[in-house]
């Protein structure tokens, strides 16, 4: 074959190769820093469940949107709040003291709280239509007396760890996503420690539902969340 013709040849035949390198881009490289994603399903327990001790306002009505959002993540797992009996969360422990009270303990301002979530009561359980299929681990929080804990990571002197950042990061695990009870607390201080720990996070906000001890800290939390670097979004929104 002549030299130009040759040329031409080789051309016509590696254009199309060319093209369609060009129009797949990045896709068709392997993914080599694909991060996983983790639900984290926080104290759907039925003390914070309407009739519970310490109910939220439709904290059962949720139920059925997390377990249909399960299935969308590589890995869920679920907190649970499991206190020992005469915790210093709870106002029954501070003779004279009466839940909603806010005081010092060991240097950490306390909300009190009605008792709740005390280790092998019912109150204490998941609730019953939880889908459980998928929850690979459930990690009690609030089990030292001295020192409440709101996040599933680690307790609000941040001392106490329940093992979630290592166990997520074992997993490979690189976003979480937070649903469930309450929203002003114990899903709030998931995300931040989730966040402040490197997590990208997201809190899907219509399946969480807040205390309201005071009728704005609902909203309050958003706010918060959002200055933090947290996603809150709808779940129709993921
Ligand atoms: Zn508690």
């Amino acid at each position: 074959m002549a030299d130009p013709i040759r040329r031409w040849w080789l051309t016509a035949a590696l254009l199309p190769v060319v093209l369609l390198q060009a129009a797949c881009g990045d896709s068709m490289e392997p993914s080599t820093d694909a991060g996983k994603s983790a639900l984290i399903i926080v104290d759907m327990q039925y003390d914070f469940s309407p009739g519970g001790s310490l109910p939220t306002a439709g904290g059962d009505e949720i139920v059925p949107l997390i377990n249909s959002l399960q299935d969308r993540f590589d890995l869920v797992v679920a907190t649970q709040d499991w206190h020992p009996q005469g915790h210093d969360s709870f106002a029954s422990s501070h003779p004279g003291r009466k839940s909603g009270e806010v005081i010092d303990l060991d240097g950490q301002q306390q909300v009190l709280w009605p008792d709740h979530a005390v280790q092998e009561t019912h109150g204490a359980e998941l609730v019953a239509e939880l889908d459980r299929q998928r929850i690979v681990r459930v990690f009690q929080k609030g089990t030292n007396p001295a020192v409440d804990s709101y996040s599933g990571f680690y307790d609000n002197g941040q001392r106490g760890d329940t093992g979630l950042n290592d166990y997520l990061r074992s997993e490979g695990i690189t976003e979480v996503y937070v649903v469930g009870l309450a929203l002003d607390y114990c899903v709030k201080y998931t995300a931040l420690d989730a966040a402040r720990v490197g997590y990208s996070t997201t809190v899907i906000v219509d399946a969480s539902r807040a205390v309201n001890l005071k009728p704005k800290d609902g909203d309050e939390a958003v706010t918060q969340l959002r200055a933090a670097g947290v996603r809150v979004l709808r779940s129709a929104q993921l």
